[in-house]
């Protein structure tokens, strides 16, 4: 943790010094080691607002969008993400790959996180385990052909698994933390307001990029919890920020908490 509140000490003051307010990417591996240590000189001439962001801990959060690649709805997202310089994770359905090729290669290159949200949107509690094999590996087989990464963690359909088929999953599983239900409001605003209202730094937000809706939720929040200090990353780093070591089969709803399995 200290170094990255080294790190985003460090690029804040580049950023000021260079009259930019391009938001920090949130590189953890950068810096390693580099303390940076900001003259009283410096601080004193701040504005008490930028004083604050620099010396407060820096506070992140993981929005998370399930139901995609969409083309129209996905590539927007995707625009508005890199626009604001902001990661995000991405569960994917198998089935709607084919024709979206290139949304997971923008996820890739564009920092990204992709998981698994099986291939037909199965409840996995529902089916047999041979089946719950296959809906995780078809996805996995076309993300590795398209992406050439490994590993891609799972979201289950609606959260659920259990105990017996959880053992069949080879990489760590995600549930949220903050839940707007977007697929029903269907509301801008009230979305936006349902994630403002609870949010916290560690969350991990449910979303959908399935719908026009959440994809202006999803931009309007990253606009306004960035004006907070907040930085948005993918998954895999906030368990990295947090120094939590995620385990295969196990249902997190965020790095500091499992969610029991029935
Ligand atoms: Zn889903």
């Amino acid at each position: 943790m200290r170094r990255t509140v080294s790190f985003l000490l460090a690029a804040l003051l580049a950023g000021l010094a260079a009259g930019c307010t391009r938001p920090v990417e949130p590189d953890l591996t950068a810096y390693v080691g580099g303390e940076a240590e900001i003259p009283i000189e410096i601080l004193g001439g701040l504005d008490e607002e930028v004083r604050q962001a620099l010396t407060q801990e820096p506070k992140y959060v993981a929005l998370t969008f399930d139901d995609g690649p969409r083309a129209d709805t996905t590539a927007r997202l995707l625009d508005g993400l890199l626009e604001r310089d902001a990661a995000a994770t991405f569960f994917v359905i198998g089935e709607q790959i084919p024709g979206n090729e290139d949304l997971l290669r923008r996820m890739e290159t564009e920092g990204h996180q992709i998981g698994n949200h099986t291939y037909s949107h199965v409840r996995l509690q529902k089916v047999d385990t041979d089946a719950v094999v296959e809906e995780i590996h078809k996805t996995e087989a076309l993300l590795r052909e398209v992406t050439g990464q490994e590993t891609f963690w799972l979201r289950p359909p609606y959260g659920f698994i259990d105990i017996q088929r959880a053992q069949l999953v080879k990489t760590p599983m995600i549930y949220w933390s903050v839940d707007p239900e977007d697929w029903k409001l269907l509301n801008k605003d009230r979305v936006v307001k349902a994630v403002l209202d609870t949010v916290e730094s560690g969350d991990i937000v449910l979303l959908h990029d399935f719908y026009a809706t959440s994809v202006d939720a999803a931009l309007e929040i990253v606009d306004r919890l960035q004006a907070e200090g907040y930085v948005f990353v993918t998954v895999e780093e906030l368990f990295r920020i947090q120094g939590v070591e995620p385990q295969p089969g196990t249902l997190y709803a965020s790095p500091q908490k499992i969610r029991p399995l029935q």
